[in-house]
């Protein structure tokens, strides 16, 4: 409890300065990477500078993305909405990245699970998050389950279930901390956007991991709650 609460005051401050600066890099950034493009494509030579040049200015791009979702959310937009929808659709969105990484998603929706007052675009950035820690965990391949089911008496229990690397116990109280990566080209920045969605939703988010074994996520999301209002 005190760890949800000392994460959510960083956030706040973390948040406010990077909406405005994530805004103001995005344009020069596009055009950056147009012209980028454009002088590789006239370029016999020097096609190894450019793609260094690229996958940098890329590797911003996502840094930018990730800050404008902690910012204030420009659109909220709350409405009675299928979780279980939800998270079909992004399992559609992911799954090429899933079938190259050798990975299987698995599901166990419980049926007729009841609307949830949520904002859908936050939900779903908060699965892909999720999900593309858990294929990063998994190198080798493996199975990732996703379950839904009612949490008695009022809210909804998703889980993501991985089998990878896990996460060791000194880094357990880090995660989720602003730019804390274990990642060659990582941000550092999804779980933190992962918990303040959450947040938003005035749900709970819980990870429980092994090493070598896997991962579990368990986002638990009220059903009576005046969230985005
Ligand atoms: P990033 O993915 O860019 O590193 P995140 O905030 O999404 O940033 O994750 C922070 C760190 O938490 C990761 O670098 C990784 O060490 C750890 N982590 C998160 N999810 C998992 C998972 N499912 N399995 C193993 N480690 C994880
Ligand atoms: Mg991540």
């Amino acid at each position: 409890k005190e760890e949800l609460i000392r994460r959510s005051e960083k956030l706040s401050v973390v948040g406010q300065l990077a909406a405005g600066v994530a805004h103001e890099i995005r344009n020069p950034l596009t055009s950056l990477m147009g012209f980028t493009q454009l002088l590789k494509s006239k370029n016999e030579d020097n096609h190894k500078f450019f793609d260094i040049m690229l996958s940098e200015l890329h590797r911003i791009n996502s840094i930018v993305n990730e800050f404008m979702v902690l910012s204030k959310p420009q659109n909220v937009n709350f409405r009675m909405t299928s979780v279980t929808s939800i998270l079909k659709s992004v399992i559609s969105l992911i799954n090429t990245q899933a079938i190259m990484s050798n990975v299987r998603i698995t599901t166990g929706f419980e049926p007729d699970l009841p609307l949830l007052w949520c904002d859908e675009n936050q939900l779903k950035q908060l699965f892909i998050n999720l999900l593309k820690n858990s294929l990063e965990a998994m190198p080798d391949g493996g199975t990732v389950r996703i379950t839904a089911e009612h949490g008695l008496p009022d809210k909804l229990i998703i889980k993501v279930i991985d089998q990878g690397i896990g996460i060791p116990q000194q880094f357990m109280t880090r995660i989720g901390e602003p730019f804390f990566t274990t990642k060659d080209y990582g941000t550092g920045l999804g779980l933190m956007t992962c918990w303040r969605i959450v947040e938003a939703h005035c749900g709970q988010l819980n990870i429980k991991s092994k090493v070598n074994a896997g991962t579990t996520v368990e986002v638990s999301l009220p059903l009576t709650s005046n969230a985005g209002s």
